[in-house]
């Protein structure tokens, strides 16, 4: 087998690896102009979108999102045997909810809930990469406003419910550092129906709500995703798709292109050759392997300086 064809079964392979979360995302893509509860701390211009029901202006159902679906298929791991560890018949897994709220009802679907632990736990698993995890600091306004909206969702349903849980875990080695407990009362519950008056608001002139924050496509991957891009930033250049593309490890850092020796003399013979401190042959050895000089030019694409022709 040659090696032209050992490339087209590896661009097949990566083709086909593309393409399980593409049709992923496809299958899991919901309305993107209604608002849920995930979305009620997010943006505050794209809920005032949403809420004044405004036609989406950006299709994102062909992206892969790899790493939304590999959190996806975190949780459907972790939880059931979560609930199980529980052993309580009234834990609840991904459960959907509605939350009736100023003459709204806006759906979601939480995490887990239990009242095995302390008469009514919500807990919400959040994934990351590697070096996202926090330290058990109060979780962000927007992810307080997303869990206080399922909780007051579960209370309005009957439920018992006192406190509410962030258990951050990482996708990488499945540390659960920094898990996050509060309690839920009528002050939080006040704080989701404050949020929906203010978003209400805003809904009547979204193109002037505030955008939080939020740096715009290229910048933001939250506006990378949004599906009011084109309309909250006219004009502006699409993110360069897709994002997930594996970071060179081990290929060399770019060199500066060293000067030449200076030489003494000016007869035939060389007599001597001076090297400037930086990039002496006294020090080449010292220098990290990949910033040495190669024998031979690498592959397409990596970076190489040709090392400066030396006269004998
Ligand atoms: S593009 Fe960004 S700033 Fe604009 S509505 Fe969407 S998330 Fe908000």
């Amino acid at each position: 087998m040659n090696r032209a064809e050992l490339e087209a079964q590896r661009r097949q392979l990566e083709d086909a690896l593309a393409a399980v979360f593409r049709t992923a995302t496809a299958a899991n893509h919901h309305d993107p102009g209604a608002l849920s509860i995930s979305g009620l701390g997010g943006c505050t211009r794209r809920a005032a979108y949403q809420l004044a029901r405004y036609a989406p202006t950006d299709d994102h159902s062909h992206q892969e999102q790899r790493a939304s679906h590999l959190g996806q298929a975190t949780h459907d791991w972790v939880l059931p045997r979560l609930a199980a560890q529980l052993g309580h018949e009234l834990t609840l897994v991904e459960h959907d909810v509605i939350l009736p709220v100023r003459g709204l009802k806006i759906p979601g679907r939480l995490d887990l809930f239990t009242p095995a632990i302390g008469g009514g736990l919500l807990v919400d698993l959040k994934t990351h990469g590697y070096d996202q995890g926090d330290d058990g600091d109060e979780p962000s306004r927007a992810r307080l406003l997303q869990l206080y909206g399922y909780a007051t969702a579960l209370r309005l349903m009957g439920y018992l419910i006192r406190a509410v849980a962030v258990v951050p875990m990482s996708r990488i080695h499945g540390g659960t550092s920094g898990v996050w407990i509060g309690e839920f009362g009528s002050k939080q519950e006040a704080f989701v129906d404050a949020r929906v008056r203010d978003l209400l608001r805003h809904a009547k002139a979204p193109a002037f709500a505030p955008r939080d924050a939020h740096r715009g496509p290229g910048l933001d991957l939250t506006c990378d995703s949004c599906p009011y891009m084109t309309r909250c930033w006219p004009g502006a250049e699409p993110p360069r798709l897709p994002r997930c593309a594996p970071m060179p490890t081990s290929s060399p850092m770019p060199l500066a292109t060293p000067k030449p020796p200076h030489r003494r003399g000016t007869g035939r013979r060389r007599r001597s050759t001076t090297w400037p401190r930086s990039v002496g042959p006294a020090r080449a050895d010292t220098r990290p392997t990949a910033t040495k000089w190669r024998s031979k030019p690498p592959r397409a694409g990596s970076a190489w300086i040709k090392p400066a022709r030396r006269s004998s």
